[in-house]
Formats: structure tokens, sequence, C-alpha cells
């Protein structure tokens, strides 16, 4: 063998260990990933785990915040919502929530229905404290009061008592027997005015009369 076929051989060799060289360093490098990639798995698995937890601990926490901050104020509404429906007794206090939560005392007046008896369609006429109207011009009442529009009717007072409250027609006026008509004055009301003018604008009518009961 001369040097020269030596110098072959020695690179075949040498070509051949770093095959061998390289082909290990790549099993041993799988070998070693391979762990490597495994250990990843395994804390990938154990972040998702944790980030799962976390996220279910995040949903409970919501779930609870929820229910302690908008379960009390929907429960409040609803108390709210009943209380409105229920019937509303006179100068009944509620406890009324604003928008930011705020409690808020607030006092209903209202007054009690008022009760109606109907005493069936009357003649209802207007008349003054003229003396052509009444035949004197003091203004003085059968009943002692003194006269006054939108308040004092003139009625038979035994069938309408004095001091009886009554509502004519669709008015919210509320008038009072006061006064007396002259001669048979059943089914007969005559609705006092300021002037004789008014009297006689209201002319004649017939509506039906009711006792104001509370
Ligand atoms: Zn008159």
């Amino acid at each position: 063998m001369d040097f020269k076929e030596f110098k072959k051989m020695e690179r075949r060799a040498s070509r051949t260990s770093f095959v061998y060289v390289g082909t290990l360093i790549i099993l041993l490098l799988i070998d070693l990933l391979t762990p490597i990639h495994k250990t990843i798995d395994a804390k990938e698995v154990e972040y998702k785990t944790e980030k799962a937890e976390n996220l279910s601990n995040y949903i409970n926490l919501k779930t609870y915040s929820f229910s302690n901050l908008y379960l009390p104020t929907n429960v409040i509404n609803e108390t709210e919502v009943e209380s409105q429906s229920a019937a509303i007794e006179p100068n009944e206090e509620k406890i009324v929530i604003d928008n930011n939560d705020n409690e808020i005392e607030t006092t209903t007046v209202i007054e009690p229905s008022k009760k109606y008896k109907s005493l069936g369609v009357f003649k209802i006429t207007g008349y003054c404290a003229c003396k052509k109207c009444c035949g004197k011009t003091n203004g003085i009442t059968a009943s002692g009061t003194h006269v006054t529009a939108n308040r004092t009717i003139g009625v038979d007072p035994k069938q309408i008592p004095y001091g009886t409250k009554i509502k004519i027609g669709d008015s919210d006026i509320e008038y009072v027997a006061e006064d007396c008509g002259g001669g048979d004055n059943t089914n007969h009301i005559d609705i006092y005015f300021n002037t004789h003018q008014d009297a006689l604008m209201w002319g004649v009518k017939y509506l039906e009369v009711f006792i104001i009961e509370k």
C-alpha cells in the first residue's frame, strides 16, 4: 500500500465515521427531542388544565357575582312591580329603586275613589242672588250659608238634606245642597251662579244626579 492509497482509505474511513457519527447524533437528537416533546406535551396539558380550572373559577366567580349583584336588583324590581300592581292605599309609603339602585322613599297621595249614588235624572236649572231669582238679594241660603258659585245648589231638602254633596252629570264640581227652590222642587236642582246672565246661559238641562259618598 502506497501513501496515495493509504490517504484514500483514510478519507473513506473518515467519511464512514462521519456518517456514523452523524447518524448517531441524529438518533441522539431524536431520542433527546422525544422526551422534550413529551415534557412540553405534559406541560401543555397541565397548562390547559390550569387554564380550564381558571376559566371554571372565573365562570363560577362571574355566576357568583351575577347572583350577588344582579339577582337582588331583579328581586327588588319584581317586588316593585308587585307593589305597583297591588291596590294602592291612600298615603301609602313606597320604596322605589332609581337607576343608580338608590332607595327613594315616596309617599303616594291618592284620594280614595269616591263613591257615587245615583238619584236618577233631575231637571237642572240655574239661579243667581237677584230679586228676580230669589225675591231677595242678601245671598243667604235657606240653610243659612252664603251663596257660593260652583258649590251652592238649591234642592228639595226633604229629598236631598242640606249639606249633602252632589255631583251633577259629568261635572267634577262638588256641589253642596244649601238652598231650597220655591215650591215643589222634587227631582229638580237649581245651581247657583254669580250673575243672572250665567244662570240664563245654563238654561234647563236634564242630567243624572249623584250623592257623593266618601
Ligand atoms: Zn237672578
